[in-house]
């Protein structure tokens, strides 16, 4: 005897799994409780044209991991963020390497590029690295033959734009090196950076939940400016710059990757999901960590508190969702499914 979906769904929310508890059902429930769950995507402050591609592609059927990497693709390949893919800032030579992962929740896969050179979507090859390898991170010049191998093309990611920026600082590192920014004859000081230094920082990380209820996540950064060559941030490794577990939820970071590396942050925000605590407060709950574990004095300003900012962005299986940062500012990207729109970051500090 066949169970009507009426009985399967008292008896799915009587055993405490709800109705979002579709991944686990069979092929034939799932397509008769589709509109039970409530498609949602999440996104840093530069992702709002990511979480409306997303849910355009969600509502028609695709997988969230398909959806969320369409969605980064968009600000990969815009020139106009220079946190992201092509026109992304170089590193300390001018040299521009991106890093990104994804990580699919109903299988528990992950992959991950770091430090790849001349490819705008590496959100596209840690993709393959986790379809294609039987490994979950691949770095440097193996992952660019890795890209190239699956038919990626090469091109030059450093836009005249941010070239003049990555020489713009360079040539106000000192008044004592080789490098002069434009001046006259009778100046003394060249070089001096008269601007406050502003270390740019900026990624994009995006999370969705789907038709029948998984959940996968991306994250994708042109990482630190003018970062040493080789450095690698939080964006690339599981568990620090994003995370996914689909049956709690997801969380991914932007901002100083090195706190994120030692505090394990974003299954640290997942982990405090799964202990009920909302998205909204697992963020905060991060950003405290972080701000009682930072102990370099060069990191904190005079009354202790971090010199440094960052977000989190978290959905959890019931599609509610939140957005921390350690200092007020930042903003974060949300489509509820009918309408994208941008939403203050709760936050520990005000300056
Ligand atoms: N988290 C990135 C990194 O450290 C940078 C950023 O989000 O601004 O590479």
């Amino acid at each position: 005897m066949s169970t009507t979906r009426r009985e399967f769904l008292k008896r799915a929310s009587a055993a405490g799994v709800g109705a979002l508890a579709v991944s686990a059902l069979p092929e034939s429930i799932i397509s008769q409780t589709q509109s039970a769950v409530k498609p949602v995507a999440i996104s840093s402050g530069n992702g709002i044209p990511a979480v409306t591609k997303a849910i355009e592609l969600i509502r028609s059927g695709s997988d969230a991991l398909d959806a969320v990497i369409a969605g980064v693709n968009i600000v990969e390949d815009d020139p106009n963020d220079t946190s992201v893919g092509y026109g992304g800032l170089p590193n300390e030579e001018g040299v521009v390497e991106l890093d990104a992962a994804v990580m699919h929740g109903p299988t528990h896969r992950a992959g991950a590029v770091a430090s790849i050179r001349n490819i705008k979507n590496p959100s596209k090859v840690a993709r393959l690295v986790m379809e294609r390898t039987d490994h979950v991170l691949i770095v440097g010049e193996g992952a660019l033959r890795f890209a190239r191998a699956h038919g990626f093309v090469e091109e030059n990611l450093l836009t005249d734009r941010a070239r003049q920026e990555w020489l713009k600082w360079k040539e106000n590192l000192s008044t004592k090196d080789d490098w002069l920014p434009p001046h006259t004859p009778d100046d003394k000081d060249i070089g001096a950076m008269f601007e406050p230094f502003f270390r740019n920082t900026g990624t994009i990380h995006c999370g969705a939940i789907d038709l029948k209820g998984n959940i996968s996540c991306v994250t994708t950064t042109s990482g630190l400016a003018y970062k040493i060559p080789g450095r690698v941030g939080d964006s690339p490794i599981i568990g620090a710059g994003l995370y996914c577990d689909n049956e709690v939820g997801s969380a991914g970071s932007t901002g100083r990757g090195e706190a994120n590396l030692i505090n394990c942050s974003s299954v640290m925000v997942v982990e405090f999901m799964r202990q009920g605590k909302s998205p909204e407060q697992a963020c905060l709950d991060v950003c405290k960590r972080i701000a009682e574990h930072n102990t370099m004095r060069r990191l904190k300003r005079d009354d202790g508190k971090p010199d440094f900012n960052v977000n989190f962005y978290a959905i959890n299986k019931k599609g509610e969702f939140g957005g921390a940062a350690i200092w007020h500012g930042p903003k974060f990207a949300f489509h509820d499914g009918t309408s994208a729109r941008l939403l203050d970051c709760a936050y520990l500090y005000k300056k």
